[in-house]
């Protein structure tokens, strides 16, 4: 049975760090001398949950990683906002605390403008043929991916799954995921303020006389649109096809776990908020902080985190202890189905042992 880790909250230090990533401390292969990456998610500007800069250096320290072989790094966005292109979200990470000394460098991975692809063949048993990968990692020997877990508007739930297939895919890898969900107006709501305009990068939302319209041609479900509507007046439907999205997230995730040796999966469950790092506003916590996971699978630090979450005492009227929070806020997706694919696709396993460092 695969072991998750577990460093309690109020063991965060980097003692606490040291214990806990002990045993893959020797896994990263011949680290001296090959590249690792460190996968993060510095945060959209405006987000104040994405995991601060002096927990990321906890970790590259705890794991030895020379700072001159290692990289931080993540991927363009879809949507507007600082992430689209490489000079801003180079900007907008060092404004965030990433950057030199204190931590190795911060560096895109997708290239300039997200178009620098690194296909990797899926197994014939995914719907997917070939996941359209960044190609930082055609030369990534070793990586460590460091996950927020946290809800999330599609997937329900965001951990180490939803960074390694979504936070790994390159924008026509994205737009892949993104495109069988496309969102709608419901124009009764729709007060014409437009700002739903103003966030959307692909120009796929028109104006009518009383409200607003999305073109689904032009339209790349990337999801901005329905964070930033202050009257909930754009939604996706949940069927079939979000399934599609799901599945898809999950098959790139097999691909990003093929394509470089990732020795080790780390979850923080801290500021559990209902939306992911990638909004400006992510909403209060559902519950107290809890600590941090780490394991080598990364169904089985998803399944765990999700457990530790759903036993946690809400901090709103959100569901009590023993039920799930995320399917709480948003009864029509089910995050568990990220696990349910990840173990049938062979990404994972749900079943695990908890140890406590
Ligand atoms: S309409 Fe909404 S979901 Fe579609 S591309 Fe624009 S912001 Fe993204
Ligand atoms: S943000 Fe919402 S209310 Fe404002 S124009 Fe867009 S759909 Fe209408």
């Amino acid at each position: 049975m695969i072991d998750v880790r577990f460093l309690d909250v109020k063991q965060i230090n980097q003692n606490g760090f040291e214990k806990l990533l002990s045993p893959y401390k020797s896994k990263f292969q011949d680290k001296d001398n090959n590249l690792t990456a460190v996968k993060i998610h510095p945060g959209e500007e405006g987000n104040s949950s994405y995991i601060p800069a002096p927990l990321v250096k906890h970790i590259v320290e705890a794991l030895e990683l020379p700072y001159r072989r290692s990289f931080l790094t993540d991927t363009t966005v879809l949507y507007g906002g600082r992430r689209m292109t490489a000079p801003d979200y180079v900007t907008l990470a060092y404004d965030h605390g990433f950057r030199m000394p204190d931590l190795p460098p911060f560096i895109v991975a997708d290239g300039l403008t997200g178009t620098d692809e690194f296909p990797v063949k899926l197994p014939s048993h995914c719907t997917t043929t070939t996941a359209r990968l960044a190609s930082i990692l055609a030369r990534t020997d070793n990586a460590v991916m460091v996950s927020h877990f946290k809800g999330h508007l599609l997937a329900g739930f965001g951990g180490s799954i939803k960074h390694l297939g979504m936070g790994w895919a390159a924008k026509a890898g994205k737009l892949y995921q993104h495109s069988s969900v496309k969102p709608f107006v419901k124009s009764k709501k729709c007060t014409l303020c437009k700002a739903c305009i103003s966030v959307c990068g692909s120009s796929a939302i028109d104006t009518l006389e009383k409200t607003v319209q999305i073109n689904e041609q032009r339209c790349t479900g990337c999801g901005e649109c329905i964070q930033r509507c202050p009257t909930g007046a754009i939604g996706i439907s949940w069927n079939q096809e979000s399934l599609t999205f799901m599945n898809r997230m999950v098959e790139y995730a097999l691909g990003a776990s093929m394509a470089t040796t990732i020795p080790v999966y780390v979850n923080f469950l801290i500021n559990i908020s209902p939306d992911c790092d990638c909004m400006r506003n992510e909403g209060p916590p559902l519950v107290k902080d809890i600590g941090v996971l780490a394991s080598s699978d990364p169904v089985a630090i998803d399944q765990a985190s999700l457990d530790l979450v759903t036993a946690a005492s809400p901090l709103d009227d959100n569901a009590a202890a023993g039920f799930d929070k995320f399917l709480k806020i948003r009864p029509d997706r089910d995050g568990n189905e990220q696990l349910r694919i990840g173990e049938k696709i062979g990404l994972g396993k749900r079943e695990y042992r908890l140890v406590t460092v």
